[in-house]
């Protein structure tokens, strides 16, 4: 029904609204119908007060004799803008557009369009990063399965642990959810899910039958890889979600890749958000991959975000990319060459994704030409390439046949939509030429009309158009009576008569059965060019993804040869590196940056360092991970000299000035990620530990950093511990392969001059009255500061300092109850004494 509607019959528009509504109801739960009324949406009943409240439009109501409902609309040519909004408030919207013009009663109308976040392809409401749907469900571990429709790629993986599941999903930044059953129904699971993810969590449909069938139309075949009932189940219900929201056609996926979630490098989303990978920490701050992100083309871009999320773990293939960046850092013109290339290339992933739904438009079809005229010239300049970049040339198929035949068909500058005509070349249809040049001989001969009548009459007689008429003829009403009698009067104005003639009308009627005839005869033509083009998608689709990967490569070379970077060594289990520079902090600091080594191995496996606030100790930290990573992708590093093993994981935590977001105390936050790095680190992980305990009271914190050191030296992991717990640097010599280091700092009259060096052994203090000096701390405040540090010290080198070290050295499962009491009692008299 319709939400106050009267009691007589729906006029038949709005029947015919309330049929579509439940189409849309039933195909897209949820969803927002616009429906077309000329040159408007109009939302009807409850949809338009939900409308109206969203966009902030005024409410009307559509009233006749005997109803009344809410009515709101907005204009169509803003449709791209209202969808976009309506997308970001978390709404779903189906389109119902007019199949014909309006003539006498009802026009048809069908549903054209549905849109969710998660099953976008038009470019203008994506955005160039890559857009994923997920899909979950359970049985043997977390099945995933994600797809970004608008490129056509799409995988699945198994997940022990939800904690994994959560995690690869918000590295995914996934836009749109389809939750099983036995998930979305168990309310402690969806509400932990609800509380972690705001992402739009929609309706699938997880059937294993209908799931398998799903498959099958898509890949002929259930796919071997998916092995379990729950894969099936994540892969199949994504897929028919996704094609019931693009008309049935699914051809952009042709093929899905099941991977293993230990096949890359560890980088939790944590990892990602602390090593400022993607988002910056700060706003308008610099993020690893704006460091990198020269790339010239969308995909390079996807594709270096891809590289970035998931490093490598296998030798070869790191080599592989690391050949084939040396090869373009030695070779200027080589890479040059290709950039300038990939500067004129459009995105070619989506266009193939386009081209495969059919969906692709006129000027679409021009870029892809555009673009794929470039492969040729690519091909000339990687002849004889070996390694990677022959496999790229390899894969960038140059279609000399394609190119033809789109130019042959389309004009050089084609129109945005289809069906204004105006995009077929001359010459292509016989067929259309003829139309068109009837056409144009009706307009000539209609151009040609007032001077032959003219001539004719010799009345000053005036031909002009309207929408009502047509094509008229006009004299002043002095001259009305004189006019032949084959004109027939069909207006009279105050001073001016119009008349008509039957061959004009005639005339008329032919040039609008041409031109509409012509219109009709491009859109078959398009038709036709499209279907040709999605016999070639296999193959755009692989040189589209080699035009990414040349991207990246050439992008990764560029840096490094304009920042001095150099290829880093793959060692068994030795970190060396040799003024080694943090890649984004460098680029802001430029010359003032002040490069430092480092050196890991098996008998310096962990390093505590310290020194004051300020120094240098994050930015050191980071540096060593980052140069890691960008190993692992296959990158140079920014070093003099380097040597790295394969790390199998990155583990940090980082920072007790997290976000308070999730409503857990940043102490909460900080053990929550500790225990996941204590329970997963190997002796291949490189562990970054900054400020470990900060939250919480020293002596707390400083137990718990110590238990966790002696923890990851029992795991072996190679671990990095930034630190103001001077008690710590006493593992010196207990552990061994713990080392020391500090980073310089030097007391001066006018406070600390910080060096940013990094120096063996431990600092001397934490200087944290000098820094709070420097920081604008008023003088009585920092000189009774610097009184209270010198008591405190003085009591806790007799008092706290030994009792934390006491504690920390206590063995909890040799101690009966009575001793602890024992020891308690003792402690207590040491301390108020
Ligand atoms: P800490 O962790 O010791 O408090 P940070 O690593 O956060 O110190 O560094 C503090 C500031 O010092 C940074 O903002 C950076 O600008 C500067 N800095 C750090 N390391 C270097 C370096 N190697 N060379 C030059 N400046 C540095």
């Amino acid at each position: 029904g319709l939400k106050g509607a009267g009691k007589g019959p729906l006029p038949s528009m709005l029947q015919q609204y309330v049929e579509l509504r439940d189409e849309v109801e039933e195909r897209l739960p949820g969803a927002i119908l616009l429906f077309q009324c000329g040159d408007f949406f109009e939302t009807f009943g409850e949809d338009a007060e939900r409308l109206s409240r969203l966009l902030g439009i005024t409410l009307t109501h559509k009233t006749s004799k005997d109803f009344s409902t809410p009515m709101a609309g907005v204009p169509i040519r803003a449709k791209d803008q209202h969808v976009e909004r309506l997308l970001a408030a978390g709404v779903k919207v189906a389109i119902a557009e007019q199949m014909e013009l309006p003539g006498s009663g009802l026009v048809d109308r069908k549903v054209t369009d549905l849109f969710t976040p998660g099953t976008l392809t038009e470019e203008r409401l994506l955005g160039a990063d890559e857009n994923y749907l997920a899909s979950v469900a359970t049985g043997d571990g977390y099945a995933l399965a994600l797809l970004d429709v608008s490129t056509g790629e799409f995988k699945c993986a198994v997940f022990g642990t939800r904690g994994a599941l959560y995690d690869e999903l918000a590295r995914h930044r996934a836009r749109e959810v389809l939750l099983a059953p036995e998930f979305e129904e168990n309310a402690a699971l969806l509400s932990d899910f609800r509380a972690k993810f705001p992402v739009m969590i929609s309706k699938g449909s997880f059937d294993e039958a209908a799931c398998e069938a799903e498959l099958r139309s898509t890949f002929g075949a259930i796919p071997e890889s998916l092995a379990t009932s729950a894969l099936v189940r994540a892969c199949g219900s994504i897929l028919a979600y996704t094609r019931s929201t693009q008309h049935g056609r699914l051809d952009m996926v042709t093929r899905v890749v099941r991977y293993e979630p230990g096949a890359s490098l560890h980088l939790s989303d944590a990892a990602l958000r602390a090593l400022e990978v993607f988002q910056a920490n700060s706003a308008g701050g610099s993020t690893l991959l704006s460091a990198l992100a020269h790339t010239r083309t969308a995909g390079g871009k996807r594709r270096l975000r891809a590289w970035l999320r998931s490093p490598l773990l296998d030798e070869a293939s790191i080599q592989g990319r690391l050949d084939a960046v040396e090869a373009l850092v030695r070779a200027p013109d080589l890479r040059d060459g290709i950039r300038a290339l990939l500067y004129r290339a459009h995105d070619l992933e989506r266009l193939a994704a386009r081209v495969a739904s059919q969906r692709v438009l006129p000027k679409e079809v021009a870029a892809l030409a555009r673009t794929l005229e470039l492969l040729p010239e690519l091909d000339a300049l990687l002849e004889g390439q070996g390694g990677l970049l022959g496999q790229v040339r390899a894969r960038l198929t140059a279609l000399p046949d394609v190119v033809a035949i789109i130019r042959a068909a389309l004009v050089d500058n084609p129109p945005i939509r289809l069906g204004e005509g105006g995009l077929i070349r001359e010459g292509f249809s016989a067929e259309l030429d003829a139309l068109r040049d009837e056409a144009l001989t009706g307009r000539a001969w209609m151009a040609d009309l007032e001077a032959r009548e003219r001539e004719r009459t010799g009345l000053p007689i005036k031909v002009a158009y309207n929408s009502v008429f047509g094509y008229y003829l006009e004299v002043s009403q002095a001259h009305a009576h004189k006019v032949p009698s084959d004109y027939r009067q069909v207006a009279t104005l105050k001073d001016r008569a119009r008349f008509t003639r039957p061959d004009v009308r005639e005339r008329e009627r032919d040039i609008a059965r041409c031109e509409s005839a012509a219109e009709r005869l491009e859109f078959e033509v398009f038709g036709e060019l499209r279907a040709a083009l999605a016999n070639h998608v296999e193959l755009l689709s692989a040189a589209a993804g080699a035009l990414s990967e040349l991207d990246v490569l050439s992008t990764l070379a560029e840096v490094a040869f304009s920042r001095g970077w150099n290829r880093p060594a793959t060692s068994s289990g030795e970190v060396r590196l040799v003024q080694a520079r943090h890649p984004v902090v460098e680029l802001a600091l430029r010359e003032a940056f002040v490069p430092n080594d480092a050196v890991m191995n098996a008998s310096r496996r962990m390093l505590v360092l310290t020194g004051p606030n300020m120094a240098g100790k994050s930015t050191y930290l980071r540096t060593v991970v980052l140069c890691a990573l960008l190993h692992q992708i296959g990158s140079f590093v920014p070093v003099d000299e380097a040597e790295l093993p394969l790390f199998d994981a990155i583990h940090t935590r980082i920072g007790a000035n997290d976000d308070l977001a999730g409503g857990r105390s940043t102490f909460m936050v900080e053990m929550s990620e500790l225990a996941a790095i204590l329970h997963s680190a190997t002796s291949k992980s490189l562990v970054i530990l900054d400020e470990v305990g900060r939250g919480t009271s020293t002596l707390d914190g400083l137990a718990i950093a110590q238990a966790a050191l002696e923890h990851l030296h029992g795991v072996g992991a190679f671990t990095l511990f930034a630190t103001h717990y001077f008690e710590l640097t006493r593992l010196e010599g207990e552990l061994p392969g713990l080392v020391n280091l500090h980073v310089a700092a030097q007391e001066e009259a006018r406070g600390l001059t910080f060096y940013h060096q990094v120096l063996e052994g431990a600092a001397k203090s934490s200087y944290g009255v000098e820094v709070a000096k420097i920081a604008g701390l008023p003088g009585s405040v920092t000189t009774r500061a610097a009184a209270l540090l010198a008591s405190l010290t003085a009591k806790s080198e007799g008092g706290d300092g030994e009792l934390a070290r006491e504690l920390a050295s206590l063995d909890l499962a040799r101690l009966t109850p009575m001793e602890a009491l024992g020891l308690l009692h003792a402690w207590q008299k040491k301390l108020s004494s």
